[in-house]
């Protein structure tokens, strides 16, 4: 597997890669509005994000994180979780599991379907989830 020089983080659909400089790139749609594009820290537990002025996007709402590549919905099922592939500077691979709810705090490192470790004061709402397996 390659390596790198830092964190890298992809699509889980097309595989492209989605941090640019030292921001990742998602669209987030919230329900009925247009919504716009947010940048995330890559270090894992940094919830700060920034987003356009313009970006009506508040606290609390729910959105769907599309790939600004190939647009697909990257929610993992039933939760208000999305999901990308991270891979570390070892090589290694995980699935970040994140909260689709603006302003939650809820990141999950998984590794071959095993929470790894997570991250932000609201994970415990979603520890119900993952005692069933993030793998079906
Ligand atoms: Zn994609």
């Amino acid at each position: 597997m390659k390596k790198f020089k830092s964190d890298e983080y992809y699509c889980p659909k097309c595989n492209s890669p989605l941090k640019i400089d030292n921001h990742i790139v998602l669209t987030a749609i919230p329900a009925g509005k247009i919504g716009g594009l947010i940048l995330f820290e890559p270090k894992l537990g940094n919830f700060n994000i920034v987003k356009h002025e313009t970006c009506e996007i508040r606290t609390g709402e729910q959105v769907d994180f599309l790939c600004p590549v190939c647009h697909a919905n990257l929610g993992v099922g039933e939760e208000t979780l999305a999901e990308i592939t991270h891979i570390d500077m070892h090589g290694d691979e995980y699935k970040i599991l994140f909260s689709e709810i603006m302003g939650e705090q809820a990141t999950f490192k998984i590794k071959q379907g095993k929470v790894e470790n997570y991250y932000g004061a609201d994970s415990g709402k979603y520890m119900n989830f993952f005692g069933v397996g993030p793998d079906e």
